[in-house]
């Protein structure tokens, strides 16, 4: 592909853009404006940026960053709209969303999809599963595989195939100065070692290509519900099978509250359970071995972990996180999962504040360890578990102990923590100085002073240039 440079607006009006892009501009007082100002987390709802751009493909993108620069707006740049710190709206800037850029196309015998920029985990499933393929993805569907997997992307098939960032071939980018370039390894390579965790700095990603590997339809995966007064033993259990289990299979401790479920026996509805979810990319007959350790480790409340179809544990939580829920993340990863962090976790979890707090073990390693430190963006593969404070709520006014019950959680593992967090568990923003090693850090600072010098793109985990 050639660079293309962009058209010049000048000084365009928002008249010029509407008549320049094929996509809908909104301004506010326009039919539909406050919906094209929605995204998922709650909390950001209230913002009203001056012109929302819903882009049909790289030239509406082009169109939006050429009209943004000649009229100094603040860009925010919307992929599925999941940012936990609000990263994909602002006010008085313009928002470059992408969502009906989502088309997914797999090619079976190469075992590669092309997705657009706009796409959510959902679109690429239901795509790739039809050819019982598969690419590491989100926990919950309706995620932007864009900021997911600009920032990293932990999903169940990361032991196996490695984090989303880690099945990215190559993506078309519209830089800063309104050029359309490829990365690849052949062309832009530095390009593609950023946009493998370097977290959306660099430009707008209008199509990814993902590597693709069997899997499905069925898989052996799901959850185990335990009594919370089982949650030590079950992360004493967890941290004994984590280091030795099968790449095949990956697993997370989830402290949490029972849902009103009906697989759920309804006298535990509301109160405070330990669960065990785990999915194996293997072969179905061969995912009961994989887990058998945790059938010994308590009476279940329910034993739900079997073989299920993929598209299942692709969207069994999605109904417990809809659009509009007002959330906070915070995560670091964890050098270890000692016996006071776990005495710690299972104390915080009865201090919760509402039913949708949740300590998160997610357990790494596997193929997401074996890439070496270094050759992506992403840092600190070496990490065991990556922990995860997660917090939902609807009443506006309970933001504050959310976001302080997540935060004292983090706090408690500081001990056992590598001192990084993961760039896409963050409800704060300015945390990329501290996610990245100093090494990764001077590489992205370069990266970022060669492709964006101005920091036209800065809602994000940013990167500063240099020149800042
Ligand atoms: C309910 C929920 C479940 C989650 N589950 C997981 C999980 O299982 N594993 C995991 O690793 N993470 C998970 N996350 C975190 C998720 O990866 C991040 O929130 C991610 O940023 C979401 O991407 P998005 O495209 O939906 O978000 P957006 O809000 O659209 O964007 C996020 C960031 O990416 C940038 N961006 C968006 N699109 C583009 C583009 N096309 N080109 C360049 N930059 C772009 C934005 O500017 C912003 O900075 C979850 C988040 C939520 C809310």
């Amino acid at each position: 592909m050639s660079d293309t440079i962009a058209p010049v607006l000048g000084e365009a009006t928002v008249q010029d853009l509407r008549e320049t892009v094929r996509g809908q501009v909104f301004t506010p007082g326009d039919d539909g404006y406050a919906e094209a100002c929605r995204v998922w987390n709650g909390e950001h709802d209230d913002r009203r940026p001056a012109i929302v751009v819903r882009c049909t493909g790289s030239a509406d993108v082009i169109a939006a960053v050429g009209f943004a620069r000649s009229n100094h707006l603040a860009i925010a740049v919307r992929g599925g709209g999941h940012s936990l710190a609000g990263f994909s709206t602002c006010d008085d800037g313009i928002v470059i969303d992408l969502s009906p850029m989502s088309g997914v196309r797999v090619d079976p015998v190469a075992r590669r999809a092309t997705v657009g920029g706009g796409a959510v985990w959902a679109d690429v499933d239901h795509e790739t599963q039809a050819h019982g393929l598969a690419t590491t993805g989100g926990l919950v569907s309706t995620t932007g595989v864009a900021g997911f997997t600009l920032g990293g992307g932990i999903g169940w098939t990361m032991r196996k195939y490695g984090l989303a960032c880690d099945n990215l071939v190559s993506a078309d980018v519209v830089t800063a100065d309104g050029r359309l370039v490829q990365a690849s390894e052949t062309q832009n390579a530095d390009l593609l070692w950023g946009l493998r965790g370097g977290a959306g700095n660099f430009g707008i990603v209008t199509q990814f290509e993902f590597d693709l590997h069997p899997l499905g339809p069925m898989v052996y995966a799901g959850p185990i519900f335990y009594p919370a007064e089982v949650a030590r033993d079950l992360l004493h259990a967890f941290r004994e099978w984590a280091g030795l289990a099968s790449d095949d299979v990956t697993g997370i401790v989830n402290l949490t509250t029972a849902p009103p479920l009906p697989v759920i026996p309804e006298e535990w509805h509301g109160k405070k359970v330990a669960a065990f979810i785990a999915a194996s990319a293997g072969p179905v007959d061969q995912g009961e071995a994989l887990v058998r350790a945790f059938r010994g480790v308590a009476e279940p409340i329910a034993d739900l972990l079997g073989p299920m179809p993929y598209s299942m544990i692709q969207t069994l939580i999605d109904p417990l996180w809809e659009k509009g829920i007002h959330a906070y993340f915070k995560a670091t990863k964890l050098a270890r999962l000692d016996d006071e962090l776990i005495d710690r976790l299972c104390r915080m979890h009865l201090e919760a504040p509402g039913p949708q707090c949740e300590i998160h073990v997610h357990q790494m390693g596997g193929a997401v360890g074996r890439v070496p430190e270094g050759a992506t963006a992403f840092p600190e593969r070496s990490m065991p578990f990556v922990l995860n404070a997660v917090t939902g709520w609807h009443d506006p006014l309970a933001g504050q102990e959310h976001r302080e019950w997540a935060r004292g959680v983090i706090a408690a593992a500081s001990s056992a923590s590598t001192g990084r967090a993961y760039v896409n568990f963050l409800g704060d923003a300015g945390a990329a100085r501290a996610a990245y090693s100093a090494e990764t850090y001077a590489r992205l600072v370069a990266l970022k002073d060669q492709y964006d010098p101005t920091n036209v793109f800065r809602l994000n985990q940013n990167v500063e240039p240099s020149g800042a």
